[in-house]
């Protein structure tokens, strides 16, 4: 395998940490117990920086502060179009901190340090303003009701809203969840992963410098289990929107029923299926088989971990994909030729690992990687199993790492049948030249997304959540603007009729 040493000269200058406290009502302010914890870098397991560790005297604090600049504040009472006015300042203020954002993403999660600057971040700046553009088109509907009544809805922001955000994509889930939000007039408590918290309190910084008015958005750093269930059975929060794991998920959604039943949107674990018919081009196919589950370091819930390839083009892909992933360059993420950086922690490094032994246990072939690459930070080689039977615990369980199960099939209905026989359903990818395989195979997946000779196709305007135990609700484009906002119908009698 193609590698760059760990320890090449980082070509940016690595920042210092200016913002380590917890924001609530626009001050960086110290937790209530004073403790910290510390964040991580992946690259080495060297300490980045000591974080406030917020717990529930903290979420209290902060949805307090949420609290009042919903009920009096000026955000869900100005225009939609002064909203706009300011999110498309703070999306500015993004682009002009490009660098230094995707550095801190870069220190906490070992993402690339050249994707985020031209990919994460500008597309969290692009998320901003598409939500501005939104923010005064948020309109209800006039009824035509069925007796003498005049009536129509009115589409309101829900309230305080509390986002609880994985480590995967800190800068895309923090704007994926506070765009749309705050277009629609809400105000909110975000709680970004214990293993990210830098970026989010950066735009938390930024957000006072473009103008959001305090109160708004308040970010709360610290743990699932404390300040995350805090959120999730707050009696003052209106909305949580979820992305983590399914298990998680769970426990929001019991919290939430047991306090206030606020509502939920939860988006969650996946075992997405890429299915290759033989007609495919063998170099595309492999291409897009290998960005599915190397892209990111396979830490993307949607990664395609199964790969189902039909019997006449098996051998050539599995070929195919062999050379490519041994040119597939891992490295320090900082480096502009690494394509794959560490995995986000120890935790996680271990996990992965430990689904590789058990893959080789099973019985499945050993295609290529197999283990940790170098021996610093928590770097793993990309790895490909063929001849993996469904019924594998590799097959089955969403490793959330570079690792692929791969698998051969004969028809197109026993390729639905299989891709289908998850309890999860985020996303899928199809492989054809065919347009009546496409058509058919994609309207039988179920699925909340299927990319067709494409993967990862994400965008702004695409609605973007799951199926089954992959959750409900949708982040991105309108339909994400929608779950904030809650429905309001008036009715009066119209003139002489019999009120
Ligand atoms: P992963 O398993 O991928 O680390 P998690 O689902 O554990 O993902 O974490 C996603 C987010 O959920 C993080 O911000 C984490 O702190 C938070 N979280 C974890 N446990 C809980 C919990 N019991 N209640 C609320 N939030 C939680």
């Amino acid at each position: 395998m193609a590698t760059k040493s760990n320890g090449s000269l980082p070509p940016f200058k690595i920042p210092e940490i200016e913002f380590t406290k917890l924001f609530i009502n626009g001050e960086f302010v110290d937790a209530v117990s004073g403790k910290t914890f510390e964040t991580i870098d992946p690259r080495n397991g060297e300490v980045v920086a000591k974080v406030a560790e917020g717990d529930k005297e903290d979420v209290d604090l902060a949805v307090k502060a949420a609290r009042e600049a919903f009920d009096h504040g000026p955000w869900p009472r100005m225009s939609g179009h002064a909203r706009g006015r300011l999110m498309i300042k703070y999306a500015e203020l993004v682009e002009e901190h490009a660098e230094i954002l995707a550095a801190l993403d870069t220190l906490d999660a070992g993402k690339l340090f050249s994707m985020g600057k031209t990919m994460d971040i500008p597309s969290g700046a692009s998320n901003l303003r598409y939500y501005a553009g939104a923010a005064d088109k948020i309109h209800g509907e006039t009824l035509k009701m069925s007796r003498e009544l005049h009536g129509y809805t009115l589409r309101e922001p829900i309230g305080v809203v509390g986002h609880i955000i994985p480590w995967n994509f800190p800068t895309a889930m923090y704007f994926m969840k506070v765009g749309p939000s705050l277009a629609a007039g809400c105000t909110m408590v975000v709680k970004p992963a214990e293993q990210t918290p830098l970026s989010a309190l950066y735009y938390a910084h930024l957000s006072k410098l473009a103008g959001i008015p305090d109160g708004v958005i308040n970010v709360v750093t610290g743990f699932g289990p404390t300040a995350g269930a805090a959120i999730a059975s707050h009696m003052d929060i209106d909305k949580v929107s979820f992305t983590g794991s399914t298990e998680v998920g769970r426990l929001i959604m019991q919290a939430a029923a047991m306090s206030n039943l606020k509502q939920v949107s939860l988006e969650l674990g996946g075992k997405s299926p890429v299915i290759i018919f033989d007609d495919a081009d063998v170099d595309v196919a492999a291409n897009l088989a290998l960005l599915g589950i190397v892209y990111n370091k396979g830490e993307i819930c949607v990664s395609g971990s199964r790969v189902f390839v039909q019997e006449g083009i098996h051998d050539a892909v599995v070929l195919k994909l062999a050379e490519k992933a041994k040119n597939w360059v891992v490295g320090d993420p900082f480096d502009d030729n690494s394509q794959q950086g560490p995995q986000v922690d120890k935790k996680q490094f271990e996990k992965i690992l430990s689904y590789i032994e058990q893959g080789k246990r099973e019985g499945a072939n050993l295609l290529c990687g197999g283990s940790r690459h170098g021996d610093k930070g928590y770097f793993i080689q990309p790895t490909i199993f063929t001849e993996v039977q469904d019924d594998m615990v590799i097959a089955k369980e969403e490793i959330f790492g570079p690792v692929m199960s791969l698998m051969k099939f004969k028809t197109i209905e026993e390729a639905i049948e299989r891709a289908n026989s998850t309890k999860y359903g985020l996303a899928a990818g199809i492989v054809t030249k065919n347009i009546d395989i496409a058509n058919t195979v994609s309207r039988s997946l179920r699925a909340g997304v299927v990319w067709i000779n494409c993967y990862f196709a994400f965008d702004v305007d695409c609605p973007y959540g799951g199926y089954k135990m992959s959750g409900f609700g949708r982040d991105l484009g309108m339909e994400a603007l929608y779950k904030y906002t809650n429905v309001k119908s008036v009715v009066t009698p119209l003139y002489n009729s019999p009120w």
